[in-house]
């Protein structure tokens, strides 16, 4: 029982050229995302079948898999849409011209400008140690943006937070075409950034209601 899927590229695999090259995007897609939806489903097959026999003894095990499978679909998911060519607008800045002023208004609050956000998550980005993420965050107890940097997957976050821009800084994601050089490959992303979709991401993360009170 496939309860997740792979969603379709937004795009081609050369459309985020020369940012990231076809190749990566081909493999990143069709390979290591993939893995992670077989991953997904796998370990709630597994979970089924130990509630049926009521074996217990994988379940730390299961429950880790779970977590890493599920949140590198989730964000993988969020990084496709996330981005776009510069051709049909990515990069530059949120602006209100562009539906997205609130976008802009609430990065400034939270950081201090545009500035300070862009150099706050690029270093959270770039100096992942090991296999990482530089993650844009909606905070709903506070309504305050945060930055995240998140270890493989799913560690280092804080609950409750909504991922509205992910940079992912696994090797695979840059290696191909960067080498070593990832705070080439993190500079770089700020070119193919889609706003709109990062704004789509805040209106609907600020209009869900925080199931959590004081
Ligand atoms: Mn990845």
């Amino acid at each position: 029982m496939a309860i997740y899927t792979l969603p379709e590229l937004p795009y081609d695999y050369a459309a985020l050229e020369p940012v990231i090259n076809p190749q990566i995007i081909e493999l990143h897609h069709d390979k290591h995302h993939a893995a992670y939806v077989k991953g997904a489903n796998d370990t709630l097959e597994q979970l089924e079948e130990a509630r049926d026999k009521d074996q217990w003894g994988a379940i730390n095990g299961l429950e880790k898999n779970l977590a890493f499978h599920l949140s590198g679909h989730i964000l993988h998911s969020i990084y496709w849409n996330n981005m776009n060519s510069p051709k049909d607008g990515g990069g530059g800045e949120p602006l209100a011209a562009d539906g997205v002023g609130d976008l802009a208004d609430a990065i400034t609050e939270s950081f201090g400008s545009f500035a300070k956000f862009k150099a706050q998550l690029t270093k959270a980005s770039a100096t992942t140690q090991g296999s990482g993420w530089g993650v844009l965050a909606y905070e709903p107890i506070s309504g305050r943006l945060i930055v995240e940097q998140v270890y493989d997957h799913q560690g280092n976050v804080g609950q409750g937070s909504v991922p509205i821009l992910v940079f992912d800084a696994w090797e695979h994601a840059f290696y191909l075409q960067y080498k070593n050089q990832k705070v080439d490959f993190i500079e770089a992303m700020w070119q193919v950034v889609n706003w709109q979709d990062v704004g789509k991401r805040y209106h609907a993360a600020k209009a869900s209601v925080p199931l959590i009170s004081f």
